[in-house]
């Protein structure tokens, strides 16, 4: 965060107040806070979970009816190289949640679901590991095998 953002504050609200926050973080990138950025955010914001482009593309259609599935491919390209929104690859879709929520990542290698996780569990592991590696963690992104998966799982080296 740079110093133009100060006046920007750091508790995530909802509704107009996070729309408002999100354009002041488009500005201080010297970017346009366009209505199609903003509908993005602000869907992301409100669905709290992380969804495809064509999911993105549903919730913004019902506010703003016409609105074209390329746009939002573009959009969330954008906010993708602005840092807003990140990536996380589900079996061959990759699933977009918002980087402006701190939060971490546990998915299923099985069915690629993702749980998003918070909290001061996750901030001590997160120390305890900076501690460990000597890097300061940022962000967690584990893997492994959720419980349905791991019931449908059979050996198959046997
Ligand atoms: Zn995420
Ligand atoms: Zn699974």
């Amino acid at each position: 965060m740079s110093e133009r953002d100060a006046t920007v504050s750091p508790r995530p609200a909802h509704g107009d107040s996070f729309r408002v926050r999100a354009a002041a973080l488009l500005r201080a990138d010297g970017e346009r806070a366009t209505e199609a950025r903003l509908d993005v955010l602000d869907v992301l914001d409100d669905a709290g979970a992380h969804l495809n482009v064509a999911g993105i593309h549903r919730r913004v259609e019902t506010r703003r009816p016409g609105t074209n599935l390329s746009t939002v491919y573009r959009t969330v390209d954008r906010l993708l190289e602005l840092g807003l929104v990140h990536g996380l690859q589900a079996g061959v879709e990759t699933a977009y949640g918002l980087s402006l929520a701190d939060h971490h990542h546990v998915t299923c290698d099985g069915c690629g679901r993702t749980v998003s996780v918070t909290g001061a569990d996750v901030a001590e592991l997160l120390e305890r590991l900076g501690e460990l590696t000597g890097t300061r963690v940022r962000a967690l992104d584990a893997h492994g095998l959720c419980a349905a998966c791991r019931d449908s799982v059979r050996p198959r080296d046997a």
